[in-house]
């Protein structure tokens, strides 16, 4: 359910989708593949309250987070990884 920011509207609300408000992206989102940038803002291209989608863990929709589906570029640090197997022992 991608948001058609072609729809976009900008209101005293805010910038609106379908009658839908939509929120700036939070910290966390940055790097994100899905960010849309509207108006000077940055928008989450598949949810309007990105903020929500943080606050209880990651967002299951993030692009740049080891659970979303890999593209290779979330590596692990070999050294930290060492020292978390070691800390387990
Ligand atoms: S998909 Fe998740 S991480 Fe990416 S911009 Fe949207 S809310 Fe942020």
């Amino acid at each position: 359910m991608a948001v058609d920011f072609s729809n976009a509207v900008k209101t005293d609300e805010g910038v609106q989708v379908n009658g839908v408000v939509m929120q700036q992206i939070v910290e966390q989102c940055e790097g994100c593949e899905r960010i849309k940038e509207f108006e000077g803002g940055k928008y989450c291209g598949s949810y309007p309250q990105p903020a929500v989608k943080w606050k209880l863990g990651s967002c299951n929709f993030a692009t740049h987070t080891k659970s979303a589906p890999a593209k290779g570029k979330a590596k692990v640090n070999p050294l930290k990884a060492s020292k978390r197997a070691a800390k387990g022992r």
